[in-house]
């Protein structure tokens, strides 16, 4: 049974499911236009998933062929799965920031190999144990990986601009943390049931009711930048909390109200967490062994493979926001690399 709430105002949503995930679906808005439906998000690319997708659409009494546009709030392919689909239906646009779009074409453009001997570098560096590491390296034909052929996005999403919707106000915020090119859609009109605040504000993944979002390094095997992940959230969190929108439409689990104060909340969390850490940084350690050390959903023995790199990767994102807070510091000379608290 297609899961299809009505918002109001024009507005509803699609639970289209994520197989084998936790999170269960994404939520799908589907906006009315003067022009057709426009899409926020599409759901991952899934035969199960675009029948959910199409069927809800027709339960909102439109088509996947009327569909106007499509707009990405990050590439991750729980949001940008089905961009190409639809696009091949309806001949919408689909629009990105140009962030996360190079992402999308680069991803596109490495090959396997290539990201393998990335990640075989970067975990090392890491200090990951030897026995975590070599399956990266082994010369076998490779799985290949989810969304590695992502849709190219033809259009840009611009900060502060509105977006193509005919006869509605939608209004992109850029907010990086989540994805470099992670994107709020601000609705600019009155809430529908009069909810005071002001408008509706899309948030994808970077502001969710009862989650926090991974924030990990942005990955590129191309840039050697030293970018500041969840310092770029941080200041992101703050920024839609001065919006003060009436309603809150997350891609995952459920609408709410009171943005500020579910930010405040995720301000103090990330606090906290940064405070935890320092107190593990009493001895010096690597970035892996300060991943074991942290709090996961489950014990670090039961994390899986996959999992522990994304780990490593928010431990990391951390360590960076810290050096740069000045309150940790890398040791010199320390081969991998080990950080302590100043
Ligand atoms: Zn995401
Ligand atoms: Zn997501």
């Amino acid at each position: 049974m297609t899961q299809v709430h009505d918002h109001g105002g024009g507005v509803r949503s699609v639970e289209v499911p994520i197989p084998d995930n936790p999170l269960g679906h994404t939520l799908v808005y589907v906006v009315d236009t003067d022009r057709g439906p426009v899409l926020i998000d599409t759901g991952w690319d899934d035969p199960a998933s675009w029948d959910t997708l199409a069927e809800g659409l027709t339960a909102c009494g439109t088509s996947v062929a009327d569909v106007h546009g499509v707009v990405i709030t990050h590439h991750h392919p729980d949001h940008h799965g089905l961009s190409g689909r639809v696009r091949e239906v309806s001949g919408a646009w689909v629009a990105m920031h140009a962030a996360d779009i190079a992402i999308v074409r680069r991803t596109r453009e490495t090959r396997p190999g290539r990201w393998y001997a990335y990640m075989a570098h970067k975990l090392t560096a890491a200090g990951a144990p030897e026995a975590h590491v070599a399956p990266l390296r082994a010369d076998r034909p490779r799985r290949a990986l989810p969304g590695l052929a992502p849709a190219l996005p033809d259009r840009e999403i611009v900060p502060g601009e509105l977006l193509d919707l005919p006869g509605r106000r939608l209004r992109a915020v850029w907010t990086p943390g989540h994805t470099p090119g992670h994107v709020c859609l601000h609705l600019e009109e009155r809430h529908p049931a009069g909810l005071t605040g002001r408008g509706r504000l899309f948030s994808g993944d970077h502001l969710l009711p009862r989650i926090t979002p991974h924030i990990g390094l942005y990955e590129d095997p191309d840039d050697a930048t030293v970018t500041d992940p969840l310092g770029d959230y941080l200041d992101s969190l703050e920024r839609v909390g001065r919006l003060d929108p009436a309603e809150v439409l997350p891609a995952h689990q459920h609408a709410f109200a009171d943005a500020p104060s579910r930010v405040r909340e995720l301000l103090a969390h990330h606090e906290e967490r940064l405070d935890g850490l320092l107190t593990l940084l009493a001895a010096p350690l690597t970035p892996w062994q300060l991943a074991e050390l942290m709090e996961w959903n489950r014990p670090w023995d039961q994390i899986p493979y996959g999992s522990r790199n994304i780990a490593v990767s928010e431990a990391e994102a951390h360590l960076r926001r810290l050096v740069k807070l000045g309150r940790a510091e890398a040791v010199t000379g320390s081969e991998p690399v080990t950080y302590v608290a100043v």
